[in-house]
């Protein structure tokens, strides 16, 4: 989508700090971290939540999850790491293009809302 800022910088049009890249997967540093390790993990195809997840593209969030343990493993969060995703206005999401935040590093609250 030409209007993303995600679909941006998966075309290299808006700079990122990749730390895991394969054809259809994209993993890059926050741009404000919340957390010692602040990662993304996004699907280069433009799904724009979690409530877009349907069978016919499963497989690639599916992908997604295998992405988020490389780089947990990449980033040696021994201790444990968090998988966030928001969906939606009222989960605070603010690109809309489906994103999985890898929060680790140190010890996370655990407040959920
Ligand atoms: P969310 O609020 O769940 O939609 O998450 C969007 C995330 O994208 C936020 O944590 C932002 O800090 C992050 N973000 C926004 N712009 C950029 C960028 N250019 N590079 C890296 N991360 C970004």
């Amino acid at each position: 989508m030409s209007d993303c800022l995600f679909c941006k910088i998966i075309a290299g049009e808006i700079p990122s700090t990749k730390v895991y890249e394969d054809e259809t997967v994209l993993a890059f540093r926050d741009i404000a971290p919340q957390a010692p390790t602040h990662i993304l993990v996004i699907p280069k195809a433009h799904i724009k939540d979690a409530g877009e997840i349907t069978p016919e593209n499963s497989a690639l969030i599916a992908h997604c999850m295998e992405v988020v343990a490389i780089v947990a493993k990449q980033e040696n969060l021994t201790g444990g790491f968090r998988v966030v995703s928001n969906c939606g206005a009222d989960a605070g999401q603010t690109v809309n293009h489906l994103h999985f935040h890898v929060l680790g590093g140190r010890e996370l609250s655990l407040q959920m809302a």
